[in-house]
């Protein structure tokens, strides 16, 4: 099997009335990338990329697509022998860029299990539930209506809770912790600050907030910065941003510098890099998430397959942007957090394929 055509499709994901509000910025729409491979036996495999704006991580919408354009043509005629072999070829077609390289590494996969009739789950290790944890994440509001929602969504059965902290007086991050606590007594949280806090406020919310079972996920901007204060700290420390490579996770688990990560698949580079890093973090007992920046049903459905292969016990649970997004490629099989549970598609490949028309006509088409 061969790839004979290449196609970028742009979707514009609007948010449904709502604004998602983080410590690096305000988002109403997300600008994603959709790749559609086709073989020359006629299977099409779709992957997805949708960094959150321009400031949130070293990836934007515009360079996704960029890069894309670049290793698309480099891409036609080659043999489809297995996703490891693909990434390897596309790392000779562009340094770098591994966030677009996800969505390839994604639509290969889904090609391949489209063609073999697999799961992509049983692809990556073999699914060991059908269902697999969502968390809500409580994005930048005043404390009392945070508090507000964060009930609402614990009634709803989300069994996580990440508070967004950051960008703001840290005394309204503490009281908004505080507030979220003593309205759910959830004890999955999770304070979330994107990189924002000063290591001198990381330590006063920690001290402040003693009494609150809640891990901070990437609280300041770098991981030495991190490391400066770990010692410190009584809470336990995810990482988030400051992974950007499979490097990345073993350099921050050779400093013992946190006690488990929020990853996100096409930070990684799709899900290869994905699958050997849940190795890496099972051989040390490491929990970690399977998320997205944003994204549509591709997406989601990528997030979905690799959290099912995650020892249960590790998994955090997958962020999707979902909920929040009034848009579904496919209507007949849409990924959909219900109750705040997601269920594992059933068909082969990714289990979706976009209806015909949905992401509009392609921006650049390869042959
Ligand atoms: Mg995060």
């Amino acid at each position: 099997m061969r790839i004979a055509e290449v196609h970028l499709y742009q979707v514009d994901l609007p948010l449904e009335g709502a604004v998602y509000r983080m410590s690096d910025g305000a988002h109403t729409a997300l600008d994603s990338t959709v790749v559609q491979i086709v073989s020359d036996t006629g299977v099409s495999g779709w992957g997805e990329t949708c960094p959150i704006g321009p400031t949130h991580a070293a990836a934007h919408a515009l360079g996704a697509r960029a890069a894309l354009t670049q290793m698309a043509p480099g891409l036609i005629g080659r043999e489809v022998t297995g996703p490891a072999a693909v990434r390897r070829a596309l790392h000779g077609l562009l340094h770098g860029h591994d966030y677009a390289k996800a969505a390839i590494d994604i639509a290969v996969h889904d090609l391949i299990g489209k063609a073999h009739g697999l799961r992509v789950c049983d692809m990556l290790g073999g699914a060991t539930t059908g269902e697999v944890d969502s968390y809500w994440s409580l994005t930048l509001d005043d404390p009392d209506e945070t508090a507000r929602v964060a009930a609402e969504k614990i009634a709803e059965g989300y069994p996580r809770l990440q508070i967004k902290v950051g960008g703001r007086p840290l005394e309204t991050d503490i009281e908004t912790i505080r507030k979220v606590w003593e309205a759910t007594g959830c004890t999955r949280l999770v304070v979330d600050a994107n990189r924002a806090l000063l290591t001198r406020d990381v330590l006063r919310v920690d001290r402040a907030c003693a009494d609150i079972p809640f891990a901070f996920e990437q609280p300041c901007a770098t991981v030495d910065e991190i490391a400066a204060v770990r010692a410190q700290l009584d809470h336990p420390v995810y990482l988030d941003e400051s992974t950007e490579s499979l490097g990345d996770v073993l350099r921050a688990i050779s400093l013992g510098v946190c006690d488990g990560f929020g990853l996100k698949v096409t930070r990684l580079g799709g899900l290869g890099p994905m699958a050997t890093v849940r190795d890496v973090c099972e051989a040390r007992s490491l929990p970690h998430t399977c998320d997205d920046s944003w994204g549509g049903d591709i997406i989601a459905a990528a997030c979905v397959h690799i959290a099912a292969t995650v020892d249960p016990r590790l998994l955090e649970g997958v962020w999707l942007a979902e909920p929040f997004v009034g848009l579904h490629y496919d209507s007949a099989y849409p990924v959909r957090v219900e109750g705040g549970r997601l269920r594992v598609p059933t068909g082969p490949g990714l289990g979706v394929v976009p209806d015909d028309g949905a992401l509009g006509a392609p921006v650049a088409s390869f042959a």
